[in-house]
């Protein structure tokens, strides 16, 4: 390990957490040292309009290991971490929520499940959790599709408090809503080892939930956009392409059907119907227009990819 680097980087990505921050701060700065780590705690203002710049300012006099980034407007979770992890140096990067309800006592045994057994993430599982129900049944039903659609086997995919060996945050990049499904991103750029940790979970000491119901329907859009990006992302003509050749065949084969029906039964001088009373007429024109709609998205999606900038952007393991 770098000797440079402190041991650990705690992100902490905040918006109106005025209260919470000297007692988080407090908190996490006591577990370091009992436990002798070096370590920066890095907290991204994220447009907070409330005094939590001001306190965190005040916590840097005291602490010099308290770095902050301050964003010009709310951006959101993901942006947060985004920057955060960017900035972080440390050998191991946890991310925990600034409302108190993640815990610094797990910092040390998830640090040690990283540097010693290997892991390059450990999700935290909030196993036993303090939020009202309107918000942890749909988050069980949400958890339950990510799982199945990722194939990683984790029970809380949103789970604030997370730690990452550093390769890990430098590898991915979360934008949008994307905070949800880091493990899945950590996934696609090739870290295997994922685990869990059950970590204690506290019900909200201060201020209010940044989320609110939408959170359930933008989640699942995220994870339908996740996993297109993984499977297709590189090549969308397999899934348009695909698709729209399907489509165009389906159309293509009950046109023919329907022109040699007629011509049989003309020859054979039985009763016609015209082609446009045909329900599969109708059929068969649709089909044929979305195949080739399939496929001009198809064909457009592969000349964006051609000028995206990572489209050559490999993870590289090691090199001599
Ligand atoms: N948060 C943020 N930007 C936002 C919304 C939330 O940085 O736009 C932070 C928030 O301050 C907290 C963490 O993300 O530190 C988790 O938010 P919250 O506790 O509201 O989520 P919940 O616990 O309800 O899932
Ligand atoms: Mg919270």
């Amino acid at each position: 390990m770098d000797t440079n680097n402190p041991n650990i980087s705690v992100v902490v990505p905040l918006y109106n957490e005025e209260e919470s921050l000297p007692e988080l701060e407090a908190w996490i700065e006591r577990v370091m040292t009992e436990n002798h780590f070096t370590y920066e705690i890095i907290f991204v203002d994220d447009g907070s309009n409330d005094r939590s710049w001001k306190v965190i300012r005040s916590l840097k006099e005291k602490n010099s290991a308290v770095r902050a980034i301050r964003f010009q407007r709310n951006y959101g979770k993901s942006a947060g971490l985004y920057c955060g992890f960017e900035a972080a140096q440390g050998d191991v990067v946890i991310t925990m929520d600034a409302d108190l309800q993640d815990s610094p006592d797990e910092i040390p045994e998830l640090y040690r499940m990283i540097t010693e057994e290997g892991y390059d993430l450990v999700s935290g599982w909030k196993k036993r959790r303090y939020d009202p129900i309107g918000k942890t049944l749909p988050s069980k039903f949400f958890n339950a599709t990510a799982r199945l659609a990722s194939g990683i086997k984790l029970h809380d995919f949103n789970c604030g408090l997370k730690a990452y060996r550093k390769k890990v945050v430098k590898s991915i990049e979360v934008y949008g809503e994307m905070h949800r499904f880091i493990p899945v991103l950590a996934k696609n750029a090739g870290f295997k080892k994922i685990g869990e940790k059950v970590v204690h979970h506290r019900a909200r000491k201060y201020g209010v939930s940044k989320f609110g119901w939408e959170r359930m329907i933008k989640g699942y859009l995220d994870l339908i956009t996740v996993m297109f990006m993984t499977r297709f992302g590189k090549s969308p003509m397999y899934f348009f392409g695909g698709l729209g050749t399907l489509m165009f065949l389906i159309g293509g084969a009950t046109a023919i059907y329907l022109i040699i029906e007629k011509l049989y039964k003309q020859a054979h001088l039985l009763p016609i119907r015209a082609v446009t009373d045909q329900p599969l007429f109708f059929i068969a024109m649709g089909a044929a227009i979305i195949g080739v709609q399939l496929f001009l998205a198809g064909f457009i999606g592969e000349l964006i990819g051609r000028n995206s900038s990572d489209r050559n952007r490999y993870l590289i393991d090691d090199k001599f």
